[in-house]
Parts: structure tokens; C-alpha cells; sequence
């Protein structure tokens, strides 16, 4: 089963350099293609509905589409991934669309030759602000500390761009532009140790300061974590459920990169397989396995 964005957070990153068996750096869409492909090619059959409500307190489980169907399993791995977050300041509803976006590669190409910002101190940040120096004018980065915590290679390659600057100790007080039409066209910038405010005149904000997890499908059904991440039983993607397995990012909140969601994938698959064969046997698993992804 898959929703509204195949492939996730995948089919908005250009580069991929640490995804095993490349090596040279490849796409993000083109990775979810070939995923995809290889998939089809075993047998999977893909059906596009965006799930709206998942039942496990009978079995089978129960789950049902966006479209009206219901769909029955004896196993389920959940693998719905995470989504960008945002600020959560007023003015942020304000102008979503509107200049501000939390995606450089989707909404990168509005600002050809233009003034932008990228908020956050992470990878994401960091190759928000390269990708979008080859478009825009210029580029400045928001980070609300004295350090970045990208790795040191993107760090370097960030430094080195002649196109960004970076604001430290810097957080967003609110975005400001025209109504009717909404258009973005300066931030009120806040500087953390003294508390000033001034403004900067751009054309664009990218927020990049991390994910929340999908997993609110599954609030109160199975045991979550504080921050949303849906818990597992160490070294497996067991969750609180018996035959409703978690992989990927929204059961991992440290690493997220596409290799260990991959790797966790895989774990989930043998998990779901040892589990039908275990308790619904062979016959059933065939008509009655779902993946959620
Ligand atoms: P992240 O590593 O969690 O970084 C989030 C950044 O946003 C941090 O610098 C954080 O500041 C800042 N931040 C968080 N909340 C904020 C707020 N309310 N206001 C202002 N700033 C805020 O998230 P990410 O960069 O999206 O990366 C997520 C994971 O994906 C990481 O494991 C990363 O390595 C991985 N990733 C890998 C690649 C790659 O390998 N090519 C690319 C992208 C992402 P502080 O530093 O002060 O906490």
C-alpha cells in the first residue's frame, strides 16, 4: 500500500552518496525507481491508497483506504516514514506556499536568481543550501547555534560556496510580507544572545530542521515513544503489537538514512514471513499480507 508520496522523503532528495553498490553519486527518485522495479519484479503488487485508519485489536487487521476499500492482513509492516517539521510560529501558516517551503529540490526553481534563507544546522540544511546556491542569488543559513551539526564534508563544501553566508545564534521571529496576494518577502530575525531583532529582505525561506515521525495512524494502538517514534523490541521491528512489524524512519529516530531503512525493511519482511508461517500459515500469507509504506 502505498500514499500520496511514493518513495517518501527519497523522491525530494537529488543527491544520494552513501547508499551501498554506487559508486558515483545517484538520484533519489531514480533509487525509488529501481526499488520499485526490483519489487514488482518478485511479485509485489502496489496499490496506491492513501491509508486512513488501521484496526489491530481483531485480526485480522483491518485497514481502510482513502477510497473506501478495506483491506484485511494476518501481518502488517508499517513503514509510513516521517515528514519535515516546521517552526510553529504564527506567521508560518501565513506564508506556506507562499515563499516558505520545507523542500529545496520541490520548490527550489521559483527562486532562480533570488534572496533565500535555509533554516536548521543538519545535513538537510546544509544540502538545502548547496542545492538551492545553484539556483538562487544568494543564500543565507539560519542556525540557531555557534556550530552546524551536518558532517564535516557538507560543512566544508557550505563554507566554500561564495553564494551563502551564515547567521549564527540566529532564530525566526516571523516572516512578513504582502497580503491578497500572500507573499513572502522579509524575516524578523531574533539574535539569541542578545535578543535583537532585524530584518532581512529574501524572497524565500526553506525550513530543514529534522522529521517527525508518521506514525500517528498508530497512536494509542501500539507503544510509541515520547517524540512519535513508534517503539520496537531492540534488534528487531517486534513492535507492542504480535505481527505488526515497524521499519524504517518511523521507528528510527537516529540514523534515517535510506540504507538502514533498507536494512530495516528487510529485517521487517523475515520477521512478517516467521511470523505467518508461524501463526496463519502459508495459504493465508499470500491473500493476507499488507505493507503500509
Ligand atoms: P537533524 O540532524 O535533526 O538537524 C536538525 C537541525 O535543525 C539541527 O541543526 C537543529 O538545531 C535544528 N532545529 C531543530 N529544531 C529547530 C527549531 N525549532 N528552530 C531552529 N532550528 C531547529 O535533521 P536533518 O538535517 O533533517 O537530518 C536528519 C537525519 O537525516 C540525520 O541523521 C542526517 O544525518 C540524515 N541525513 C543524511 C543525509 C545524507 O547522508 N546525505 C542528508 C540529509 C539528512 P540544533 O543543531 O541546535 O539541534
Amino acid at each position: 500500500m502505498t500514499g500520496i508520496q511514493p518513495g517518501g522523503q527519497l523522491v525530494t532528495t537529488t543527491d544520494v552518496e552513501n547508499y551501498p553498490g554506487f559508486a558515483d553519486v545517484i538520484q533519489g527518485p531514480w533509487l525509488v525507481e529501481q526499488m520499485q522495479a526490483q519489487a514488482e519484479h518478485m511479485g509485489t503488487r502496489i496499490v496506491y491508497d492513501q491509508i486512513v485508519s488501521i484496526e489491530t485489536s481483531s485480526r485480522p487487521f483491518r485497514l481502510i483506504g482513502d477510497s473506501g476499500d478495506h483491506y484485511l492482513c494476518d501481518s502488517l509492516i508499517f513503514a509510513a516514514g516521517a515528514q519535515a517539521k516546521w517552526l510553529g510560529i504564527p506567521s508560518e501558516e501565513t506564508f506556506r506556499g507562499f515563499g516558505l517551503s520545507a523542500c529545496a529540490t520541490c520548490d527550489g526553481f521559483f527562486f532562480r536568481g533570488k534572496r533565500v534563507a535555509v533554516v536548521g544546522g543538519g545535513n538537510t540544511a546544509v544540502e538545502e543550501a548547496l542545492y538551492l546556491a545553484n539556483i538562487a542569488g544568494s543564500v543565507v543559513l539560519i542556525h540557531r547555534r555557534d556550530t552546524l551539526r551536518a558532517e564535516r564534508v557538507l560543512q566544508d563544501r557550505l563554507f566554500a560556496n561564495p553564494k551563502i553566508s551564515v547567521r549564527w545564534d540566529s532564530e525566526i521571529d516571523s516572516f512578513v510580507g504582502t497580503k491578497n496576494p500572500d507573499k513572502l518577502d522579509g524575516i524578523i530575525l531574533r539574535q539569541r544572545n542578545t535578543g535583537d531583532l532585524d530584518r532581512l529582505e529574501i524572497d524565500g525561506v526553506f525550513i530543514a530542521i529534522g522529521h517527525a515521525p508518521a506514525s500517528a495512524l498508530l497512536q494509542g494502538k501500539v507503544d510509541l515513544h515520547p517524540d512519535g517514534y513508534i517503539k520496537v523490541q531492540p534488534g528487531t521491528t517486534s513492535t507492542s503489537v504480535p505481527g505488526l512489524f515497524a521499519a524504517g524512519d518511523v521507528a528510527d529516530g537516529v540514523y534515517r538514512q535510506a540504507v538502514t531503512a533498507a536494512g530495516l525493511g528487510c529485517m521487517a519482511a523475515l520477521e512478517a514471513d516467521r511470523f505467518l508461517t508461524i501463526h496463519a500459515g502459508r495459504d493465508q500469507r499470500v491473500a493476507r499480507e499488507a505493507i503500509v509504506a
